[in-house]
């Protein structure tokens, strides 16, 4: 019988999360979901020094904004609990001291200056075959020095002793055959000083005791998988192994390296999925979310970050993506992110999306700008009007924040050297044909009296716009002025015609 499909997503809690790493999450999500399997998320926090307040609360609310929610958790708990790896601190330690008795491990008492100083000697100092013959741990200490040395609690940490000449091998299911040498790998630790695991450990000892699968990360893993290959197989486990999937990276827009958060930074967009404030410097570093995003594009843009479905199609659900993702369509090479096409797949969302989808994303850009909703029929209509012309949730205030507070100035060089008395008497006597008529009968109106009067209609149309409107932009002027209701456009005219022929 074929093994359940178990796949994790193992975020760290450092700060804040990388869209790559939302990535991987959702990668893990789909083959979950297509397979009936489950999707669980385990916090990798034995890093004490790295350990950041709230980060992980901060994980898990980006995952839900995403819709892509674990089956198992720290917090929903499950069967192969805990979640955190610091509260599995207990279970890593024996898996140390079996390595060690089967001499695939060693206990290196080497202290932390000693090291700086071998450092200092060779810059390119590694720990592994070519020097642990020169240092202090079990391999070139006398045993009975050994034991008194762990006797006398003397702190240590107990690192893999890599083999020599050997080619370590694995499928990977997006690479095919990867193998390395393991004269090029040095010895990594594996338990440190205060008796937490290493990464290298504990996602070893974590994936065999949560019966994992599929382990899906990132490629910048790939140079760890020999030491995880080897863990696997010292420790006896290897027909357990979960098969390797590791995810192209993504790259800067120009294609030079990973897309750091420095690039986000410097280039002006957002790199995590939500804002991140920083708990110790307070520094905030705004998130897709924040910046207007709908979580239906960020996911489908993530999606399309090193895979498609082999067609010309761009825009797809998260159901689609269940049903469509396939690694044999993920992409080796990395993938560049471009910030214009994550907005156009949002101005798409946001298009197609329908008008009650967004409200509730677009009520809260208006509270961000203290824009009073006075009526929310209205809002919705005038969702649906200006949406087509929105890239981000962040436009709509601008957009569309004249239909609840009528402008506080006008493009006045835009009317001003061409306004004329004439111009001004054409508005008087079109105010009383306003009625609560459609836009087409509002505008056949204004036309046959342009026409009277002897205007050109186009000469009009801008002052009318920039009376409603303030600006030069928004969707057609009569629909503006239907949504704004007779009252309303009747007294922005009044209000606006004084201006101009004030200023
Ligand atoms: N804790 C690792 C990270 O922060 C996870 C790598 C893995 O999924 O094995 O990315």
């Amino acid at each position: 019988m074929e093994k359940k499909v178990r796949v994790r997503f193992a975020p760290s809690p450092t700060g804040g999360l990388h869209l790559g790493g939302v990535r991987t999450a959702l990668f893990n999500y789909l083959f979950a979901k297509q397979n009936n399997g489950t999707f669980i998320l385990r916090v990798e926090d034995t890093d004490q020094n790295r350990f950041v307040a709230g980060a992980e609360e901060y994980i898990v609310s980006c995952l839900e904004w995403c819709g892509i929610m674990p089956d198992e958790s720290p917090q929903l708990g499950g069967e192969f609990g805990p979640y955190r790896q610091s509260e599995r601190k207990s279970s890593y330690k024996q898996y140390a001291d079996q390595l060690i008795a089967d001499g695939y491990a060693y206990y290196a008492f080497d202290t932390p200056e000693e090291l700086d100083a071998k450092r200092k000697e060779a810059p390119n100092f590694l720990y592994g075959q070519a020097t642990r013959m020169q240092m202090r741990n079990s391999l070139t200490l006398p045993q009975a020095e050994v034991q008194a040395l762990l006797d006398q609690n003397t702190p240590y940490v107990v690192r893999i002793k890599m083999p020599e000449d050997e080619q370590v091998s694995f499928i990977d299911l997006i690479r095919g055959l990867v193998s390395f040498d393991t004269n090029l790998v040095d010895d990594k630790v594996l338990l440190k000083a205060d008796g937490m695991p290493t990464y290298h450990l504990a996602v070893v000892a974590d994936d065999k005791a949560m019966q994992i699968t599929h382990a899906f990360r990132g490629e910048e893993w790939l140079p760890s998988a020999p030491i995880h290959i080897l863990l696997w197989r010292y420790l006896g486990w290897e027909g357990q192994m979960p098969q390797w999937v590791h995810l192209p990276l993504i790259l800067k827009p120009d294609g030079n390296g990973k897309l750091s958060k420095r690039d986000g930074d410097r280039l002006g967009f957002p790199v995590y999925a939500q804002s991140w404030k920083d708990p110790k410097t307070e520094d905030v570093t705004r998130g897709f979310k924040e910046l207007g995003f709908m979580p239906e594009a960020f996911v489908n843009l993530l999606a399309m970050l090193g895979w498609n479905d082999g067609t010309d199609q761009e825009i797809f659900t998260l159901d689609e993506l269940v049903e469509r993702f396939s690694l044999d369509r993920v992409s080796k090479a990395g993938a560049k992110f471009d910030y214009e096409k994550a907005k156009w797949y949002n101005h798409e969302w946001i298009k197609r999306s329908p008008s009650e989808r967004l409200l509730p994303f677009v009520k809260e850009a208006f509270e961000g700008e203290s824009i009073p909703i006075t009526d929310a029929d209205m809002l919705l209509n005038v969702i649906g009007l200006v949406k087509d012309r929105c890239n981000l949730i962040s436009d709509f205030p601008t957009q569309s924040g004249y239909f609840f507070v009528s402008p506080k100035e006008y493009d006045l060089a835009a009317v001003k050297p061409k306004w004329t008395p004439e111009k001004a008497a054409f508005f008087e006597s079109y105010l009383p044909l306003i009625d609560s008529g459609s836009a087409i009968e509002l505008e056949d109106k204004f036309k046959a009296l342009a026409a009277e009067k002897g205007f050109k209609p186009g000469e009009l149309m801008l002052p009318l716009r920039i009376m409603l409107v303030g600006g030069k932009f928004g969707p057609g002027v009569f629909d503006i002025a239907v949504l704004l209701g007779k009252t309303e456009t009747v007294a922005r005219i009044k209000h606006a015609v004084d201006a101009f022929n004030l200023n």
